[in-house]
């Protein structure tokens, strides 16, 4: 490998959002994917309930925009929700004639499933749950077949690359070795941070390099204090937990505790299918009185086999079976809706520096994402940012060379322990439930951890700066909104209507 590569395009992350731009980008340049373990490692390729789209007759890009901004909580960008609404369902069509396999009615037409919060069927799914992984293999199969786009796996981004006030690429680590990869633009698509608490959905590679990375830069980044919590993942002790979708409550399951008590109606008027944050905090109250919590879905019967393949395959694995027993659940960390503040095209404050997926901050969720939004906001901006990089001109002079090493990772046991105490630290005080004291502990221990970190330990380092910045804003936001629940400010304020929290 040599120590300097030079490429058009870079493009850091392979999942919906690195994979779609990369493919598109190829169009007009060449591209080089970065990406840290396998092509197929990714959030996405775990998604299960589907892609949202006003395609359904009855359904419109106005009602899914009104649905949208509703879960944002006053917080979303209403430029860049018409823009994700509007353009979605052309995405889904093109990548459905990519060769993506959604299941369809006998006549032909998609089959549309029915999420949470939305208020018409425009869910697109793929062999029932497995949606993710099927975008995953589309974009794959594009990516790969493209003479344009170059592939390097097992190579991860350190730092960017800033000269001259403009990104002029990466840092990385490619099979060990340090290689500078120049670019005339960067994308970073390199998703979320759900491995910085205790309990989460998202997989290993998601410990949130991307924020941690652009902060450094200087890049702006905004609403960090928005995670979503995910109802209902299946309570094991794995990392990750395996999720089950909300459309199994949209089937009909219901939430009872160990008594055998449904809580859910007397909390919300719309019961398990109230909003995300709402039963993540219901759930978890329970679970801090004392009683586990389960989904029932024995009254889907057999037809949940059909419907939910992989998620009944996933139980049965764990020795439940839906069709006949309750299944544990516990709610989990599942989506950052904040992130590196981007416009449009998906520009960052920094010339030639991109971000698209749900490392970009992009405007469309606001405060609370609205379920099955994200593989769309993937789609629809990785498109943007394809066709604005082929604007972007030769970068005039590449950066000046530099010696360096990949720091060499002295005490793996260290770095896993200080890996797991960021996660535990977070999940109690940055977790569901937030109180100014306990984000104050949270920071210090923090500091704690940072001191604590091993050599050469830098995914680590990025969780703990990921970390921070969590808490940080939610230490600042003295309220409650959407994902963000202080226990010590329940209610939404005024004040804080419309404002941003931002780096
Ligand atoms: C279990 C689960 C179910 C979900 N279900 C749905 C759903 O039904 N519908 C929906 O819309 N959304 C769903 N989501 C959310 C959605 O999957 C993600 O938000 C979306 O896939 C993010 O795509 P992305 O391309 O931004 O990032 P990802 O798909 O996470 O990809 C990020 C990529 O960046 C790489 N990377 C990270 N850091 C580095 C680095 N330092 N160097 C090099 N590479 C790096 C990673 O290896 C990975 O390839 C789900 C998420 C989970 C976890």
């Amino acid at each position: 490998m040599p120590e300097r590569v030079r490429t058009r395009y870079l493009v850091v992350g392979s999942g919906v959002a690195g994979l779609h731009t990369a493919w598109r980008a190829s169009e007009s340049g060449d591209v080089l994917v970065l990406t840290k373990r396998s092509l197929f490692d990714s959030a996405t390729a775990y998604a299960q309930g589907g892609i949202a789209a006003a395609l359904g007759a009855g359904d419109s890009p106005k009602l899914h925009r009104q649905d949208t901004l509703a879960a944002g909580a006053a917080l979303c960008d209403a430029a860049a929700v018409a823009v994700l609404v509007e353009e979605g369902p052309a995405r889904v069509n093109e990548l459905h004639a990519a060769g993506a396999k959604f299941d369809l009615d006998p006549s032909g037409k998609f089959k549309l499933g029915r999420e949470a919060a939305h208020s018409r069927h425009r869910i697109v799914h793929a062999h029932g749950d497995q949606t993710g992984a099927e975008v995953a293999r589309t974009l794959i199969a594009r990516v790969t077949e493209s003479e344009r786009v170059q592939v390097f796996e097992r190579a991860r981004v350190l730092d960017l690359i800033i000269e001259g006030e403009r990104c002029c690429g990466v840092r990385a680590s490619v099979a060990g070795q340090p290689v500078d990869i120049i670019a005339d633009a960067t994308v970073l698509a390199t998703g979320g941070c759900g491995q910085v608490f205790r309990y989460t959905t998202n997989p290993v590679v998601a410990t949130g390099d991307g924020y941690a990375i652009a902060h450094r830069a200087g890049v702006r980044l905004a609403d960090m204090e928005f995670v979503q919590f995910h109802p209902t993942a299946l309570d094991t002790r794995e990392n990750p937990l395996q999720l089950i979708s909300e459309a199994v409550r949209g089937e009909g399951a219901i939430l009872v505790n160990e008594a055998g008590v449904r809580f859910m109606p007397k909390r919300h008027r719309l019961a398990e299918l109230a909003p995300r944050d709402i039963v993540a905090r219901e759930i978890f109250r329970e679970r801090a009185g004392g009683r586990c919590v389960y989904l029932d879905a024995t009254k889907l019967g057999r037809g949940f086999t059909r419907r939910f393949p992989g998620i009944y395959a996933v139980c049965r694995a764990r020795g439940v079976d839906p069709v006949k027993e309750l299944i544990p659940v516990t709610p989990a960390a599942h989506y950052m809706m904040g992130g590196i503040v981007t416009d449009l095209v998906g520009r960052s404050s920094i010339p030639r520096l991109y971000a698209c997926g749900e490392v970009s901050r992009t405007g469309v969720h606001g405060a609370n994402r609205l379920a099955s939004n994200s593989l769309l906001e993937g789609l629809v901006f990785a498109e943007r940012v394809a066709r604005d990089l082929a604007t972007t001109p030769e970068l005039p002079e590449p950066p000046r060379k530099r010696k360096w090493r990949v720091p060499v990772l002295t005490d793996r046991g260290a770095a896993q322990v200080a890996a797991d105490d960021v996660r535990s630290v977070l999940w109690d005080y940055a977790g569901i439930a937030r109180t100014a004291k306990g984000l104050h502990t949270c920071l210090e221990r923090l500091d704690a951890i940072e001191e604590r970190l091993p050599e050469g330990a830098t995914e680590e380092a990025n969780m703990v700066d990921t970390a921070r910045l969590i808490a940080e804003a939610a230490l600042l936001r003295s309220e409650s909104r959407g994902g963000h629940y202080r226990s010590d400010f329940p209610r939404s304020k005024r004040k804080w209507r419309g404002r941003h929290i931002e780096w």
